[in-house]
């Protein structure tokens, strides 16, 4: 095998950290789309579309146009939205995507009104104050009922937070809290946009290089796979693979950790394509490409979304490891560089 294309790293973090910093709740995903779309229209040779549904297309026609693939990776995190404005003025929230409401508490958000405008606040529990609530600060149940967003702005009722300009639907985006120490990426929402920054970069190496993919390749970049469907339209009928690239689940019991990419053979939708799978095993061990096979217990992709819709294509997935997913997450730079330069052999590949 021939050595492949570098992927340049400071790049590609540097993308990944404008795209953490740029919110994008399911629902309201168009800002990281469109980011994503301006840092794909660098290279002349993908074509850009957008599908109805929001999502981006991009179409790089390859050595052969005879058997074509696709490969995706998802824009939208992670959010809530204003359910009810309290009495008190604070804003009850519903869930976008499943999480648990004490892996936010204490963030800080943003709530993005119907018309843009943008008001900073936190999630807080109802009975915040140990000195006010004694023991029930502990004990209180971590649920809808009992978490509220205290806004950082001058309203003890419902009337003057409507006054701000915020009402029942506005989005909320958790704070990305975003930090690179020691090669370490800690922040909110690396799922999924950790691998749409590798996807960059993989497109970034090849153009770069003066290549091609072996096969023309769509690449979607996904706007509502947290709630179950993204990838279920807009992937072209007529692809032969799909390649979905999201983060690996790492803990207890795990074989995919922070430093390795990760081909995941099984999760809650079944197994992956088999042949597919074995396929990327291969292109891994023939690049020296660091990685683990791994079964995600609770865990759904954008490749089963396109199974689910009919889509008759051969699907596997990859990526980088990544601690306490859907919690206060935490990758290496390892893992991204072995991600990414695992999708190139892949798009170069016969
Ligand atoms: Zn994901």
């Amino acid at each position: 095998m021939t050595k492949l294309p570098e992927i340049n790293t400071q790049a590609m973090l540097d993308f990944l950290s404008e795209l953490l910093k740029t919110p994008s709740p399911t629902g309201l995903a168009e800002p990281a789309i469109a980011l994503t779309e301006h840092s794909l229209a660098a290279f002349q040779a993908l074509q850009l579309a957008r599908t109805r549904k929001g999502a981006l297309v991009a179409t790089w026609t390859g050595e052969r146009d005879d058997l074509p693939r696709a490969v995706t990776a998802h824009a939208d995190t992670l959010g809530a939205m204003v359910k009810e404005i309290k009495a008190n003025g604070r804003l009850k929230l519903t869930r976008i995507g499943g999480f648990a409401w004490n892996t936010v508490e204490g963030e800080g958000v943003e709530v993005i009104s119907s018309k843009g405008r943008r008001i900073r606040g936190s999630i807080l529990l109802t009975r915040a104050s140990s000195h006010v609530y004694g023991s029930e600060v502990n004990e209180l149940k971590r649920d809808d009922g009992n978490i509220e967003v205290r806004l950082d702005a001058r309203t003890g009722s419902e009337k003057e937070t409507r006054d701000l300009g915020i009402e029942v639907g506005d989005f909320v985006a958790f704070d990305p809290r975003l930090e690179m120490t020691a090669g370490f990426i800690r922040s909110r929402h690396l799922d999924d946009k950790a691998c749409v920054a590798v996807l960059v970069a993989a497109v970034k190496a090849l153009a770069d290089a003066g290549l091609k993919p072996a096969h023309t390749t769509t690449l979607f970049i996904s706007n509502y796979e947290e709630v179950g469907h993204g990838a279920a339209a807009g992937i072209p009928a007529d692809v032969e693979e799909l390649v979905v690239v999201d983060m690996a689940a790492v803990g207890e019991g795990q074989t995919s950790d922070e430093f390795h990419a990760s081909l995941c053979v099984k999760d809650s939708g079944g197994p992956y394509h088999h042949g597919l799978s074995e396929k990327l095993r291969h292109l891994a061990e023939d690049n020296h490409i660091p990685y683990r096979v791994d079964i995600y217990p609770f865990y759904g992709s954008d490749g089963e979304a396109f199974w689910s819709a009919g889509g008759d294509v051969a699907v596997a997935l990859i990526g980088p490891g990544v601690d306490a997913s859907h919690s206060y997450e935490r990758t290496h730079t390892e893992a991204l560089v072995a991600t990414a330069n695992w999708l190139v052999a892949y798009l170069l590949s016969e």
